[in-house]
C-alpha cells in the first residue's frame, strides 16, 4: 500500500495541482486529482491478471480545464440537471446557470470539476485513502450557504474504490454529489461499450422529456429497452425505436434503485466479456444515472492519444433524481444547518 504524489499543472489561476497515485495491497492503482477531485486513472485486472486503465480522462490538468466532460470528477452542488436553472426553498426563488440549454446541469459553469480542492493522504485500515476537502461560499454558482464538503477516497485491499461524502451548510441549501468516472471494462481493445453487459437494480425509471428532465413520473421498466434487472447487453436494445431512447440519445436516464437509499446496497454490475472484467456499484443513493456517452463526439483526445467517439464509455452515477428541487414526490435534496449529508458509493472489481 502506497500513495505518491506528483505535479499535474496549473488550475486557470495558477494555482498548481497535483496527482496522487494510490496503489493497493494487489497491485490496483488509482490516480486522483485535487483538480476537481478527478479520477485519471484506475486499473483493475482481467481474467489472466493483466492490468489496464479502465476510465477515460485526459495526460495532464489542461483537457479537464479545456472540455466540459466531468471525467472522473466530483460533480457538485447539483449532479445532473435542474429545469429551468430554478428552484424555490422556503420561499425564495433561486437562478442557476443555465448551462445545458434552458437548463441547469452538474453545478454550474464553475461547478466542483472545476474548482481546487485540499488534499490530505489518509491510511485507512482497509486500503490506501485521499480525503478532500472544498468550502463553497454562500452564493457560489448562486446556490445558498456556507457548503463545506469532504470527500473520501479509499482503494481498499478488497479492490474496491470506495468514495464516501460528506457535507454540512449554514443556511438551508440543496446539495447532491457524484463521481461521474467514465468506465470501460476493456482498456483500449475495442471502440464502444455496446458489448457490455449490464444489470441495474431497479424496477422502475425517470422517463424524461426532450431536455432530459423528468417528467415526474416513476415508470416500470418492464417490457421496455430500459429493464436491465436481468444483465444485458448495452447494444441489444440501444438503437430500437423507443421514445425515451430517442430523447436520450441512447441510455441518458436515471433508475429508481430498488432499496430506495439510506443503506448501501448494490445497484448495478457491469461484465466485460473479451477481459472478464467485471465491476460491481454500491451506493447509499436512491438513484443512478446510465449514460452510455452518447455526447463523446471524438473532440476530445485524452490518454495515450485516444479519441474518444460516440459510446465509448459508460457512467453509472449514483444520485438524487435529478430536478428533485422542483418535484417534491422524488427523494428530497435539501440540507439544513445541524444536518450532515453522507453518501457512499463503492466500484469494486474482479474477473471472471
Ligand atoms: C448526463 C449527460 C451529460 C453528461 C455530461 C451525464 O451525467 O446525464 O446528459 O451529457 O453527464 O458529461
Amino acid at each position: 500500500m502506497d500513495i505518491g504524489k506528483q505535479a499535474f499543472g496549473q488550475a486557470p489561476d495558477g494555482t498548481p495541482v497535483a496527482l496522487y497515485t494510490l496503489t493497493n495491497a494487489n497491485g490496483l492503482v488509482a490516480q486522483i486529482s485535487n483538480y476537481g477531485g478527478i479520477v485519471v486513472s484506475l486499473t483493475a485486472p482481467d481474467r489472466d491478471g493483466k492490468f489496464e486503465d479502465v476510465v477515460l480522462g485526459f495526460d495532464n490538468v489542461d483537457g479537464y480545464v479545456n472540455h466540459n466532460l466531468y471525467f472522473g470528477a466530483i460533480v457538485g452542488r447539483y449532479a445532473n440537471r435542474i429545469a429551468a436553472g430554478r428552484f424555490t426553498l422556503d420561499g425564495v426563488e433561486y437562478k442557476l446557470a443555465q448551462n445545458d440549454g434552458d437548463n441547469h446541469l452538474h453545478g454550474g459553469i464553475r461547478g466542483f470539476d472545476k474548482v481546487v480542492w485540499e488534499a490530505e493522504a489518509v491510511e485507512g485500515n482497509d486500503g490506501v485513502g485521499l480525503a478532500l476537502t472544498y468550502l463553497s461560499a454562500d452564493g457560489e454558482e448562486a446556490y445558498p450557504g456556507n457548503l463545506s464538503v469532504k470527500v473520501v477516497y479509499t482503494l481498499t485491499n478488497d479492490d474496491a474504490l470506495r468514495i464516501e461524502y460528506l457535507a454540512t451548510t449554514d443556511q438551508a441549501t440543496i446539495v447532491n454529489l457524484t463521481n461521474h468516472s467514465y468506465f470501460k471494462l476493456d482498456g483500449a481493445r475495442s471502440e464502444s461499450i455496446l458489448a457490455h453487459e449490464v444489470m441495474i437494480n431497479a424496477d422502475r425509471f425517470t422517463p424524461i422529456d426532450e431536455t432530459l428532465i423528468p417528467t415526474g413520473e416513476l415508470r416500470s421498466v418492464k417490457g421496455t429497452p430500459m429493464d436491465f434487472t436481468q444483465s444485458t447487453a448495452i447494444g441489444d436494445w440501444i438503437d430500437q425505436d423507443d421514445e425515451q431512447l430517442r430523447l436520450g440519445n441512447g441510455y441518458d436516464h436515471n433508475w429508481v434503485l430498488n432499496h430506495g437509499g439510506g443503506t448501501l446496497a448494490l445497484a448495478a454490475r457491469v461484465y466485460e466479456p473479451v477481459t472478464g472484467r467485471a465491476m460491481e456499484v454500491h451506493t447509499t443513493e436512491p438513484g443512478m444515472q446510465f449514460y452510455t456517452g452518447s455526447f463523446l463526439d471524438g473532440s476530445a483526445t485524452g490518454k495515450e492519444g485516444r479519441v474518444y467517439n460516440r459510446r465509448h464509455a459508460l457512467c453509472l452515477e449514483a444520485q438524487h433524481f435529478p430536478d428533485s428541487p422542483n418535484q417534491p414526490h422524488f427523494p428530497s435534496p435539501i440540507l439544513r444547518p445541524g444536518e450532515t449529508y453522507r453518501q457512499t458509493t463503492v466500484y469494486s472489481f474482479s474477473a471472471q
